[in-house]
């Protein structure tokens, strides 16, 4: 086996199978750099390639964080719409790529299904979008990157977040990031100034970030001819 990966054990909260899915130590991965929307490049092997579990019994599949909060209250569901239509396949071993894209785009038909928050199904379609860009699949990538805006635009307005991982002011900095990219100028703005002008102060880091991509996007909203674009 690949000396950057180990083998982890798992229990499938869904139907109780006992396996071992592949992981990237983490004392061996090596950042080369990231893009202004969180993608990491790797000069080691990809984590984003493994953060998804797979149960190759009943085709149970999600974000490794979020695997053991299935709701026992949803089997029925996980029974009729997932496991029955089930395929048996395997993807505890080392992934390609396009694997790994099985992977998420299964967690996110999981997580549809079992109707997870909009936040959780955002956060899938993000990863989706990035790995599209790993591989230089340009519609594709914009395609979830839509996806991941309007869910976290719904989440951000409808559900409690849970603010752990992603604190509020890196959340509307990624939406102003995801608007830019999706060439709404306008709606980057006003996202932007979400984050600089919020009750909390962003961290230097997110802080640095918005200002550079918020000038960025009063450029392009200036070059697209948005109206009143220079007293913005
Ligand atoms: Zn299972």
């Amino acid at each position: 086996m690949n000396i950057e990966l180990y083998k982890k054990s798992i229990k499938c909260p869904v139907c109780q199978n006992e396996f071992k899915t592949t992981k990237v130590k983490a004392s061996r991965t090596r950042v080369l750099k990231s893009d202004t929307d969180f993608m990491i490049y790797y000069k080691s092997e990809n984590p984003l390639l493994y953060d998804v579990i797979v149960c190759q019994k009943c085709g149970y599949a999600a974000l490794e964080s979020k695997y053991n909060y299935f709701p026992k209250a949803k089997k029925n569901i996980m029974q009729d719409f997932i496991t029955s239509k089930w395929n048996k396949r395997d993807y505890t071993g080392e992934r390609t790529v396009d694997e790994a894209l099985l992977c998420y785009k299964l967690a996110l038909y999981c997580g549809q299904t079992l109707k997870f928050k909009k936040f959780e199904l955002g956060g899938l379609c993000m990863r989706i979008a990035w790995i599209h860009r790993l591989k230089e699949q340009r519609d594709e990538e914009i395609r979830f990157i839509k996806l991941a805006r309007d869910l976290y635009e719904d989440a951000y307005s409808n559900e409690n977040i849970p603010y752990d991982k992603m604190d509020e002011n890196t959340l509307t900095y990624l939406m102003g990031e995801l608007n830019k990219r999706l060439g709404d100028y306008r709606e980057s703005i006003n996202w932007f100034s979400k984050t600089i002008g919020g009750t909390t102060k962003p961290s230097p880091r997110i802080e640095k970030l918005t200002r550079e991509q918020w000038m960025q996007a009063k450029e392009l909203y200036k070059e697209s001819g948005g109206e009143n674009a220079e007293v913005i």
